[in-house]
């Protein structure tokens, strides 16, 4: 690669476009790292729930009768609707 354009110096350019790909492959690590993690966790929620990984879905509601503290609905159902644990729909007003 060329140390000048037009005359002017591309050392500063040349790091900051390291420094992007050095994030980048960082990130992209990391969200595997997090893929790996949320698919292990789903897997043990479902080994407790006596349901599979790919049948459960975690909500956003607080639920007071889950393992986790959230709501947790069948994936079977689309996703709907109401929290296999407490029963109240993931839909509230
Ligand atoms: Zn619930």
């Amino acid at each position: 690669m060329a140390a000048k354009w037009n005359g002017k110096s591309l050392h500063q350019l040349t790091q900051k476009q390291k420094r992007i790909d050095g994030l980048t492959v960082a990130l992209h690590e990391l969200s595997n790292l997090l893929n790996e993690a949320q698919k292990d966790h789903l897997s043990e929620l479902g080994r407790i729930l006596d349901r599979g990984p790919d049948d459960i879905v975690v909500g956003n509601w607080g639920c007071g009768d889950s393992p986790i503290g959230l709501c947790v609905y069948s994936a079977a159902l689309g996703g709907e609707d109401e929290c296999l644990l407490c029963g109240e729909p993931s839909e509230r007003k």
